[in-house]
């Protein structure tokens, strides 16, 4: 797979005369919308999985200095300095140096095209391809001779020469400006084109024609899409064909393969995005390949890097639910002999307090009211009189949104020597933490919340001083044991039963964005939705039962209403079904609530649209 990529942006773009004096060629606009097109492009390559894009810049840098700015460590940027001396070449050698991994997407800053292309590259098992189109008649055509036939099932056609004077036959292909290259090949292009320096030759050189240079030293093939949507914008006239004719196609074309939109509003499994949804069409692989076992191993540290230190804690896969993350914590963490306590302040928290029974734990229970705050004077005395040796808790109260306050939990759990295991499944990803700060030594959460993955992985965050004590403890459970499922991991980048490969591709995809996003910019988009919906409830006179002072921004529980005798959950659940809106049961025995998620890919303007649709409902009653 290729998660690199180079755009070639430091061209001065002097075909266009007054548009570009001030503005490079990225930054020309299509529609009302205006968004640049180099934005559309980079948005593209991270929505294919591509983590680290280096932007090579020249003429007015600054602007790409500040779209890279606004990816949050994704995009970076290198100035040619030279760019007016050196030409594309010259760019491209700069940018090599930043480049990480063997494979990379090599895409011109000018270029509008359909996202299909990248993902016809990521197909494509060779190493070196230029993707190639039919005739476009754009009038800057740069003409690609390939050697062979493409036939399915057959390699591809090898790169014989390519330029704009070729000579005009029926078997020429034209290049569209978007290929994918090895790292050798790049090391290649730059080794020529040092050579040209030293020679005296020439500084300008287009990188494209390096390509032609070098085909009887590496093997470059081409993928020719006959009738591929894509437009360069070197001059006004080209410019307006790619407004007219092509923009419009590609924005039907990649319109064509969404999904229907369906935003859940119930707690997880939560909305995932489009690009979420296709990373898990990939390539069949055994999971056994050392490619997968690094895809984990990154994976892994990722998760923990987003709440700790990786050098103190590592995170710990389990094929399974929420649930199986919890089950591995209670029943590997408390020591044999030792006594658990757990915080039961909602279904989530009676759960921990399942598995420990189950288990044969020796356990109390500290119950708290499931809508009000946890009184901690009394959980500190119930602490220090227990003779315990581990604290179970829940984080955010998936049940009724109620968020505990859990660095003061683990703080009084840790002045008392306890180990400290925490169910995050419904906080993970969705608010900022530290699990060092908070005292938290084991934290479970899963790959389908507000990370914004598919179900089917469970995983716990823990502290590495702690694992390492239960070296010698004897096994509670065999499939969900956290320390040999760790040792294991450690040794051989291996889970040690079958994982779930398609939703760890996709769990890559919902870390991408997380980072893209960041979980700080996350938990103030939630916390957005749910001021939007707080209003609209506050609008209608319905009661929230949880302070708003407690609530965790994720989860609204909201009371039925009583002097409305009409309501029906079910009704009010089945019509906003009908429009696109998933909402869930509240889950209290004693008082009857509904509860209103937001969770995952859920915009303010879509929770704005939920609200109309729950005013019209309750108006209607
Ligand atoms: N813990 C909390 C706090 C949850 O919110 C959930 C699910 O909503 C779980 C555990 C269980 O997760 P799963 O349903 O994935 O097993
Ligand atoms: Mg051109
Ligand atoms: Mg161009």
């Amino acid at each position: 797979m290729t998660h690199e990529a180079i755009i070639l942006a430091g061209g001065l773009g002097s075909r266009f005369g007054a548009r570009t004096k001030v503005m490079p060629k990225g930054f020309i606009t299509l529609d009302e919308a205006g968004e640049a097109i180099v934005k559309k492009s980079v948005d593209k390559l991270i929505a294919i999985g591509v983590d680290h894009i280096i932007i090579g810049t020249g003429h007015c840098a600054n602007f790409y200095d500040e779209l890279a700015y606004s990816y949050n460590g994704l995009v970076e940027t290198v100035c040619n300095e030279d760019y007016a001396k050196t030409s594309s070449m010259g760019t491209l050698e700069r940018c090599i140096p930043k480049v990480l991994s063997d494979s990379v997407f090599l895409l011109e800053s000018d270029l509008i095209y359909d996202s299909i292309g990248l993902w016809v590259l990521q197909q494509d098992k060779d190493v070196n391809v230029i993707l190639t189109s039919g005739k476009t008649g754009s009038g800057d055509e740069v003409y690609v001779k390939a050697i062979g036939e493409a036939k399915e099932g057959a390699p591809l056609p090898l790169l014989d020469s390519l330029g704009k004077d070729l000579t005009k036959d029926a078997t020429l292909s034209e290049l569209t400006g978007i290929s994918k290259v090895s790292k050798t090949l790049l090391d290649a292009m730059s080794e020529y084109y040092r050579q040209k320096r030293a020679d005296k030759e020439e500084d300008k050189i287009d990188y494209e024609s390096v390509f032609g240079f070098l085909v009887s030293k590496e093997k470059i093939f081409v993928h020719k899409i006959e009738y591929y949507n894509w437009a360069e914008v070197d001059n006004e006239d080209m410019l307006t064909r790619a407004k007219d004719l092509v923009y419009p196609k590609i924005k039907e074309a990649e319109s064509l393969r969404r999904t229907r939109r369906e935003v859940l509003l119930n707690p997880g499994p939560s909305t995932t995005t489009e690009s979420v949804k296709f990373s898990q069409v990939v390539p069949d692989i055994c999971p056994r390949e050392a490619e997968f076992g690094d895809l984990m191993s990154d994976i892994a540290r990722d998760l923990t890097r987003f709440v700790a230190d990786d050098g103190e804690f590592n995170t710990i896969f389990f094929g399974g639910s929420g649930t199986a993350a919890d089950e591995a914590m209670v029943s590997s963490c408390v020591p044999p002999g030792g006594r658990l306590l757990v915080i039961d302040n909602g279904s989530y928290g009676a759960r921990l307090a399942t598995i420990a029974r189950v288990y044969k734990i020796d356990m109390d229970v500290f119950k708290s009211s499931p809508y009000e705050a946890l009184d901690l004077k009394k959980l500190e005395s119930a602490i220090s009189n227990g003779g315990y040796s581990a604290l179970a808790a829940v984080y955010h109260e998936t049940t009724t949104g109620l968020l505990n306050p859990i660095g003061e939990i683990c703080a009084l759990a840790k002045a008392h020597g306890l180990i400290t295991i925490v169910d995050a499944v419904s906080a993970y990803g969705g608010i900022p933490m530290d699990l060092k700060k908070l005292g938290i030594d084991f934290a479970a959460a899963t790959s389908n919340k507000h990370i914004g993955g598919m179900a089917g992985l469970g995983f716990v965050v823990a502290r590495i001083e702690e694992l390492e004590k239960q070296r010698d403890w004897p096994m509670r459970a065999y499939y969900l044991n956290l320390y040999d499922q760790w040792k294991n991991f450690l040794e051989t980048k291996q889970t040690r039963f079958t994982p779930p490969v398609q939703t760890i591709y996709a769990l890559r995809q919902a870390i991408l964005e997380t980072k893209c996003e960041t979980i700080e910019g996350r938990y103030k988009r939630f916390t957005d939705c749910w001021k939007i919906l707080v209003s609209a409830l506050d609008d209608l006179g319905l009661e929230m039962l949880v302070d708003r002072t407690l609530q965790s921004h994720f989860i609204t529980a909201v009371k039925n209403p009583k002097n409305l005798p009409r309501y029906s959950f079910d009704e009010f659940h089945d019509m906003a079904k009908t429009l696109g809106f998933t909402i869930y049961p509240g889950k209290l025995g004693n008082i009857g609530t509904f509860r209103i998620a937001n969770m995952g890919d859920i915009t303010t303007a879509e929770m704005v649209r939920f609200c109309s649709v729950m005013k019209g409902y309750f108006r209607s009653l």
